[in-house]
């Protein structure tokens, strides 16, 4: 009986250059791309002229997505994830179907085709210490915040996190209560992006920056703390 392998390939977080060679032989390789967005993926595609057949997977479409990528595995096939933007599993819904199919059909083989992921990136180049940290995804939105932040003052690692455009100004106010006005903290904004840039002082002079840079509240950000 033949088994199917699920790839999963990290793909760009900006620029589409950010993409290996084995990740593109992978996808050409593949019968099937599981997706999050086919927009997303499209792009991507056909800056690099592969066309293949896409099968949605996202949170909202678990099930489905997950029962169709199981029945081609199950088949044999060979199936290629991808995320809408680097590394699958990283707070986005890779995870989910990666544990789905160990659980289900372990005689599956499972392989990384690694790439991007946007923490990484951020911590390379904040110039703060990163020989140990703790990766906490998305905060929150209510339940917990709090609490969390007062960890976050706590934390004797380096702690780097995900946040919206939505919050990024509340989380930098949260973080101006629990910090030690010494603290200091690093922004990197649209990472790989032609408006990637990387914010780095104490919270008030992140904040500074960002109130005579309104523009700048946009787009994708990661969040460092230092210890
Ligand atoms: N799987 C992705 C990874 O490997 O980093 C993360 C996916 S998560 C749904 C999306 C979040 O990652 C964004 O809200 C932002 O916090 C962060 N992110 C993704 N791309 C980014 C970029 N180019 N610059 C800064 N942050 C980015």
């Amino acid at each position: 009986m033949t088994h199917g392998t699920l790839s999963l390939v990290a793909t760009p977080i900006g620029n589409l250059g950010d993409i290996t060679l084995r990740a593109l032989e992978t996808l050409k390789a593949a019968d099937a791309i599981a997706c999050e967005d086919t927009r997303v993926t499209s792009r991507l595609l056909a800056r690099y002229e592969i066309s293949k057949p896409l099968v949605i997977y996202n949170p909202e479409d678990a099930r489905q997505g997950g029962s169709r990528v199981l029945a081609l595995l199950t088949e044999g096939k060979r199936v290629a994830l991808v995320t809408d933007a680097g590394t699958p599993g990283i707070s986005d819904p890779g995870a989910e179907l990666v544990a789905l199919v160990r659980d289900t059909l372990p005689e599956v083989v499972v392989e990384a085709i690694p790439g991007p992921a946007a923490f990484v990136a951020a911590l390379s180049i904040a110039g703060l210490p990163i020989a140990s940290f703790v990766y906490l995804g998305f905060l929150p939105n209510k339940k917990g915040r709090q609490t969390l932040f007062k960890e976050i003052a706590a934390e004797t690692r380096t702690v780097v996190f995900y946040e919206s455009p939505h919050r990024i100004e509340k989380a930098l106010a949260s973080l101006a209560e629990v910090l030690a006005p010494s603290r200091r903290i690093a922004i990197a904004r649209e990472l790989t992006k032609v408006h990637e840039e990387l914010v780095r002082g104490t919270v008030a002079e992140v904040q500074a920056h960002f109130i005579a840079h309104p523009d700048a509240i946009r787009g994708e950000f990661v969040v460092i703390v230092a210890p």
